[in-house]
């Protein structure tokens, strides 16, 4: 039987994007399959000066490309309610305590509040201040506050905002949301690593001879541009999705699988980062910037970007977890704007056989690879005998899973396993205050040593659209006799 929960859920941003294409076709989900039915009530807010009505039609065109009927999408709804709010003003609380009030005491939400902050990073504590001190926290049930990206901007912005979400909310109800970990195929890491004695036995640095992480985008900056020009592609992918995967590729078994054992776990993986200095990042680190290529314009000539623009586009790495089973076992890390295609594969390359008996040709690496998007699935390349009378010879197999059509058909969408987490009060797959951390530790190594350097004029741009970056991120690679196995441009 489905386990119904109760809550309300209190979103500042409710009429903004993330809303309307994530969070309200999430919740719907949710409500399809039960978790969601009666008891459950959710408040939009936004400066809009909208009704109850108007919302509510909006949220039933966020879900009308979705399979429903009139009669669900018509009850969906019903349960939502606007209120028009500037959360810089104290006086809005008050109107949005009474309503939240009034519609736990109709909904019987028994106290349960989730507070989801899908606004720009600058309101995340003045929300949580006047959440706190204008009463809207319950005593009776759970508040949890739901987090967006970016969570600072660099290790000092981060800790103070930190400090001041703690002063209202403590580090068990904050869930600090990225949405990678709620995809299928990073939530598969662990169950891969640590359900199959083949590959826990292996998972070292005896046996593995690198990883690669690459989570490639196709498009460009589209109407992101006035925030992304600020942060670049290290602060908007690295800090955050590829440091989350690494963390879950390179951390010792948790001793349960709950969300304290692996957090704990991630941690010391995130505390291990080889933290590099200005000379180890030049010769790690690799950054890029789109020029024009495929019928498409260059990153400088997008709108509200700078014409002498030095953001980054892209960005390849090579880093280390230095802990006893992973020390010194490369992982390469890249991702970027306007690449071949939208993928996101993460390879984990092990080591040949220490002697070849077939001849004098090389064998081919065994290869795990987690394919997370487009199509979740997997695949193991193993050697195996050529079918051949003449001669006895090694070739590729591919072992190959992938989820069937029904399976993918009830595969939870990331927000809609990160919301429904949030209501079980499972916290697993949401960053930790010190995993996050450790990884603007890291990440603020990279960049101050970016900043700090002057770029040639001529540095940028250095990869067309529709290739997989600049050259020097083959080369990161060739300096270890490695190349990106996911090499699209190539195929
Ligand atoms: P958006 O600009 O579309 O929406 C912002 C919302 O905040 C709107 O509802 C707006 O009315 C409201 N707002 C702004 N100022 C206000 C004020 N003073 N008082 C009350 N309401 C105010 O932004 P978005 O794309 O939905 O992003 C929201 C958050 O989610 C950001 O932190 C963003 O980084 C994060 N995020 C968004 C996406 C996405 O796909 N859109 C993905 C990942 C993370």
């Amino acid at each position: 039987m489905t386990n119904e929960q109760k809550a309300l859920f209190i979103i500042f941003g409710g009429t903004g994007d993330l809303a309307q294409r994530k969070l309200y076709p999430s919740l719907f989900n949710l409500y399809k399959q039960g978790f969601l039915k009666d008891h459950f009530a959710v408040i939009g807010t936004a400066r809009r000066p909208w009704n109850n009505e108007r919302y509510q039609e909006i949220v039933r065109n966020s879900i009308s490309g979705m399979e429903v009927t009139a009669k669900q999408a018509n009850e969906f709804s019903s349960h939502f309610y606007y209120q028009s709010h500037n959360v810089n003003d104290t006086q809005h609380y008050e109107t949005l305590r009474k309503l939240a009030d009034e519609l736990d005491q109709k909904y019987t939400l028994e106290g349960n509040r989730v507070f989801y902050l899908a606004m720009s990073p600058q309101f995340f504590s003045i929300i949580c201040q006047h959440v706190k001190t204008q009463g809207l926290v319950t005593d009776n049930g759970y508040n949890r506050v739901v987090i967006e990206k970016p969570f600072g901007h660099d290790l000092q912005s981060a800790c103070e905002l930190n400090e001041e979400i703690n002063q209202y909310f403590p580090e068990k109800d904050v869930y600090r949301i990225d949405h990678y970990l709620g995809k299928e195929m990073i939530q598969s890491i662990p169950a891969l690593r640590f359900s199959n004695n083949l590959f826990n036995a292996l998972w070292n640095y005896r046996y593995i001879d690198n990883i690669q992480i690459t989570l490639s985008e196709a498009l460009g900056v589209e109407e992101r541009a006035g925030y992304y020009e600020d942060a670049g592609a290290l602060r908007d992918m690295v800090q955050n999705h590829i440091l989350q995967t690494v963390a879950l590729l390179t951390m010792n078994a948790p001793m349960t699988y709950t969300d304290e054992d692996i957090r704990k776990e991630k941690i010391s993986a995130l505390k291990a980062l080889r933290v590099y200095d200005a000379a180890g990042v030049k010769h790690n680190f690799v950054r890029g910037q789109y020029g024009p290529g495929n019928g498409q314009v260059a990153y400088r000539d997008e709108n509200q970007v700078d014409p002498e623009s030095t953001t980054e586009t892209f960005v390849a790495g090579r880093i280390f977890v230095d802990n006893m089973n992973m020390a010194n076992v490369p992982i390469y890390l890249r991702t970027g704007k306007r690449l071949t295609k939208k993928e996101t594969r993460i390879d984990v390359v092990f080591k040949n056989a220490p002697y070849n008996i077939f001849g004098d040709g090389q064998l081919n690496r065994n290869i795990l690879s987690f394919k997370v998007e487009p199509n979740p699935g997997m695949e193991l390349r193993l050697n195996g005998k050529k079918v051949d009378y003449e001669e006895y010879s090694i070739e590729t197999m591919k072992l190959h899973h992938e989820h069937g059509a029904k399976t993918q058909s009830k595969m939870p969408v990331g927000y809609e396993k990160l919301l429904y987490d949030v209501l079980k009060g499972d916290s697993s797959s949401f960053s930790h205050w010190d995993e996050v951390y450790y990884s603007w530790r890291f990440v603020d190594s990279v960049r101050n040593a970016w900043d700090n350097e002057t770029l040639a004029a001529d540095a940028f741009p250095n990869y067309e659209c529709g290739s997989m970056g600049p050259q020097a991120s083959k080369d990161l690679l060739a300096e270890d006799g490695n190349n990106w196995y996911l090499s699209p441009d190539e195929d």
